[in-house]
């Protein structure tokens, strides 16, 4: 390991850095108790700030021990960014079911639309098309998908809680993954789940289900999600953790 320390005139920042197998971290010693490290996204930037006391070689071995949670952060943060579509151009990543596929944009006259091969979303459209009918497309594809699987699913958590859904939407929501009207007995599902691992379209839709029953977040609804989906709080963490993308 090695680090480098600051110039004599700057050492009232007390900054340093150090070098945890090949992951540099900038380290701020500050009036404080407890060491405190961050992975800062979008990028993965490390930090560490360090009570004055604790001197920088333990530091250093502090860091190393948290080498394996550092990577495992980082590389969530890069798939979450490389997760957001920008452009809907060529050579972006879109994921599907939580898959990364790499997106080829043909543009031609005739028929539009999106296909799926093993690795690769291929989007069909008019050249010169902007973002705008671009994402248009890609909606309607990820729709075409979900009604795809949605009405087995809902047919059986129909059975499985003993409730009838009237009717279900599907929409792109900036900050919802699901909504539910328990007056009229509808649910609203983001089509953004598409894109998540499948257990989350399942999750959501079971959460929103229960509020057939329990139209709040009260303990009957608590006790129902434990009955019928105990895994409800890692899935709820999965979720929290992955970021909506904007078109
Ligand atoms: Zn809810």
């Amino acid at each position: 390991m090695v680090h480098a320390t600051v110039p004599e005139n700057q050492r009232p920042l007390m900054r340093h850095m150090v070098l945890a197998g090949d992951i540099l971290i900038a380290v701020t010693r500050k009036r404080i108790r407890h060491l405190h490290l961050r992975v800062h996204p979008p990028d993965g930037r490390v930090t560490i700030s360090a009570p004055l006391s604790v001197r920088l070689h333990a530091v250093e071995a502090f860091a190393a021990t948290r080498l394996e949670w550092i990577r495992r952060q980082q590389d969530r943060m890069r798939a979450r960014t490389h997760a957001a579509p920008r452009r809907l151009e060529q050579g972006e990543t879109h994921y599907l079911w939580g898959h990364p596929h790499e997106l080829v944009v043909v543009e031609r006259e005739g028929r539009q639309g999106v296909t799926l091969d093993d690795d690769r979303i291929t989007l069909l459209t008019r050249p010169g098309s902007d973002v705008g009918r671009r994402a248009a497309l890609m909606q309607a594809w990820h729709k075409s998908i979900l009604h795809g699987v949605l009405p087995a699913l809902i047919r059986d958590w129909e059975t499985r809680l003993s409730v009838r859904l009237a009717a279900y939407h599907l929409r792109r929501m900036k900050t919802r993954w699901g909504t539910c009207n328990h007056r009229t007995g509808h649910i609203r599902l983001n089509t953004e789940l598409v894109t998540q691992p499948a257990n989350m379209l399942e999750y959501v839709l079971v959460h929103e289900m229960v509020h057939l029953i329990v139209p709040n977040h009260g303990p009957r609804f608590i006790a129902l999600m434990n009955e019928h989906y105990p895994t409800w709080r890692e899935a709820r963490a999965q979720l929290r953790e992955s970021r909506f993308t904007a078109v």
